[in-house]
C-alpha cells in the first residue's frame, strides 16, 4: 500500500471527513502510486486517517472515500456507495416512482463519490467523471448503474477543461448498453420535458430546480410571468400550467429555445412566447417598451468559477436586479436563482437587498430555497452546496 503523509497541523480537515487533499497539505509520499492508485492518508504522527485515490496531475492530489482502515476501495466498496445513493433517491425520496423518471442518482462529494455525478433520464443514465481515479474505474460503474437503475444505457458526458484539470483523456460516448435516442422524454411533476442526453447543456436538463419550479408555479396563477434564462422552459411551463396569464421565456441560445418550444408542445401549453435574446439587453428593451410583469424568474448560468471572477459576478447579479425592479409590478414576486457556489447565501441576500434599496422598493424574502433533495449537501464538504433560490415579494 502507498502512503501519503501529511504535514504537521494539516490533518484536521481530513479527520472531519473533507475529501480533498491538496498538494500543499502533503509532506511526502511513500511508495510510488500511479495515477488513480489507492493510497492511505496518514497524519505526520503516522496515524491512519483515511483511504483515497491518488492523482499527482490534479490540484487535488488525493480524493478520500473511506475513513475505515480495513476497507479497501475495491469494486464492492464503490458498489455499496452507489447503492446508498440510489437508496436515498428510491426508498426515501421516491423519485423513481412515476413514469419516465428523472433525478440525480449520485452527486459527487455529496454522496461520498468525489468526482462522479450520475443523472437518470427515463430509460437512460448519464455519468460525468471529474476525477481520474473514478474515471479509470468507469466500466464497473457503468455496469453497476445499469443493474441498480434498470436502465438500457449509460452515456458519458465530459465537462470542458476537465481533461486538463485531472490529466484525464475522456470523451463523450456510450459507456455501456444502448445508445440513448436524440430525444428522451421525462416526466417531472406531471409535465413532460424532452432531454437530449448527448448534446444538451450540462447533462441535458436542470434537475436541481425541480422543487423550485413547483414553488414558483404556486404563485403564478393569473400572473404575467417572465422566465429569464429559461433553457428548456422549466419555470415558464410550470407557471403556464398553473394558470399564468402570460409567460415569456428568454434565452440567448436557439437550441435551448427550440427545446422549450418542443416542451410547450409536448404538454399542449399555448400562451407562452419565446424570445431569443441576451437577458440584459432584453430587460432593457422591456423597460423601454413600458412592459410590466408580476413574476420575474432570474436563473442565470454560473457567473464565477474562481475568486478572481467574483466581483464581476456580483456586479452581474446587481445589474440583473436593478433591471428586474424596473419591470416588476408594484406588488410583484422576484425569483433569484444563483448556482455560483462562491456567492454564499448571505452574499446573495445582500446583493438583492442593496438593489432593492437602490430601487427604493421594499423586499420581503418569502422562501430561502436550495436544490431538490437529490442534490444533497455533505456536511463535511460545504463546497457541495451551490444552488440558492430566493423567492421574494417586492412592494
Ligand atoms: N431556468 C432553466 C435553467 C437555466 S440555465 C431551467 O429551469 O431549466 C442558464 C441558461 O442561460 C442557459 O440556457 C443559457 O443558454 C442561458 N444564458 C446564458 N447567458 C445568457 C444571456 N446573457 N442571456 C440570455 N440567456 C443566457
Amino acid at each position: 500500500m502507498h502512503t501519503v503523509i501529511l504535514k504537521p497541523k494539516h490533518a484536521l480537515p481530513f479527520y472531519a471527513r473533507h475529501p480533498w487533499v491538496f498538494n500543499g497539505a502533503i509532506d511526502r509520499v511513500e511508495g510510488s502510486p500511479a495515477p488513480g492508485d489507492e493510497v492511505e492518508l496518514v497524519a505526520s504522527t503516522g496515524q491512519f486517517i483515511a483511504r483515497g485515490l491518488y492523482n499527482a496531475a490534479s490540484k487535488i492530489n488525493v480524493r478520500l472515500y473511506s475513513w475505515d482502515a480495513d476497507q479497501p476501495l475495491d469494486a464492492a466498496f464503490f458498489r455499496k456507495k452507489l447503492e446508498a445513493a440510489v437508496r436515498l433517491r428510491h426508498d426515501w425520496l421516491k423519485l423513481n416512482a412515476g413514469p419516465n423518471p428523472a433525478y440525480r442518482v449520485a452527486f459527487s462529494e455529496a454522496d461520498g463519490l468525489s468526482g462522479l455525478t450520475v443523472d437518470r433520464y427515463g430509460d437512460y443514465a448519464t455519468v460525468q467523471f471529474t476525477a481520474l481515479g473514478l474515471a479509470s474505474r468507469r466500466a464497473a460503474f457503468g455496469e453497476v448503474l445499469r443493474e441498480l437503475l434498470g436502465v438500457k444505457g449509460v452515456y458519458v458526458r465530459t465537462e470542458k477543461g476537465i481533461g486538463q484539470l485531472e490529466g484525464l483523456e475522456l470523451h463523450d460516448g456510450l459507456l455501456c448498453g444502448e445508445m440513448p435516442p436524440a430525444e428522451v422524454v421525462i416526466e417531472e411533476n406531471g409535465l413532460r420535458f424532452a432531454v437530449n442526453l448527448t448534446e444538451g447543456q450540462k447533462t441535458g436538463y436542470y434537475l436541481d430546480q425541480r422543487d423550485n419550479r413547483a414553488a414558483v408555479a404556486k404563485l403564478a396563477g393569473g400572473r404575467r410571468v417572465l422566465d429569464a434564462f429559461s433553457y428548456s422552459g422549466g419555470f415558464g411551463l410550470y407557471a403556464r400550467r398553473a394558470g399564468a396569464a402570460e409567460v415569456e421565456c428568454v434565452d440567448a441560445s436557439e437550441p435551448a429555445l427550440n427545446l422549450a418550444r418542443r416542451n410547450a408542445e409536448l404538454n399542449g401549453l399555448d400562451g407562452v412566447t419565446f424570445a431569443r435574446n441576451d437577458v440584459f439587453g432584453h430587460l432593457d428593451q422591456c423597460v423601454s417598451a413600458g412592459r410590466k410583469f408580476d413574476v420575474i424568474v432570474l436563473d442565470p448560468p454560473k457567473f464565477a468559477r474562481n475568486r478572481a471572477a467574483l466581483p464581476a459576478a456580483v456586479q452581474g447579479y446587481r445589474k440583473l436586479h436593478q433591471q428586474a425592479f424596473k419591470l416588476l409590478e408594484r406588488d410583484g414576486v422576484l425569483v433569484t436563482c444563483c448556482c455560483t457556489g462562491l456567492i454564499t447565501p448571505v452574499m446573495l441576500e445582500e446583493i438583492v437587498a442593496a438593489a432593492a434599496a437602490e430601487a427604493r422598493r421594499d423586499l420581503q424574502i418569502l422562501e430561502r430555497r436550495g436544490p431538490a433533495a437529490d442534490h444533497p449537501v455533505a456536511a463535511s464538504c460545504r463546497e457541495s452546496a451551490y444552488l440558492k433560490c430566493l423567492i421574494s415579494r417586492v412592494e
